[in-house]
């Protein structure tokens, strides 16, 4: 039988230096999700959208800063979530 194969979300700040990393220098395993406190809400973040918004230079850091949410619109205390994919 076959376990489906799911992907661990970690906060970003606990594996990855989200101040120096960016969109450019992250694995390319590593995909990102975003969590609103306000409503729960947790959606994945197309990196190449990101790079193609914000340019893929920006840090991690500062994307979280600039997330809003698409359910209630929050923009504060958004967190930024990292999951690896898994490598064959
Ligand atoms: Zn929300």
């Amino acid at each position: 039988m076959k376990h489906r194969r799911s992907i661990d979300l970690v906060a970003s700040h606990e594996e990855v230096a989200t101040d120096r990393e960016t969109l450019a220098t992250l694995p390319q395993w590593y995909v990102l999700h975003a969590r609103c406190p306000a409503c729960q809400r947790e959606a994945r973040i197309d990196r190449r959208m990101l790079a193609y918004s914000y340019g893929k230079d920006i840090s991690l850091a500062r994307i979280g800063l600039r997330l809003k949410c698409n359910g209630c619109g929050n923009r504060t205390g958004n967190q930024l979530l990292l999951g690896r994919l898994p490598r064959d």
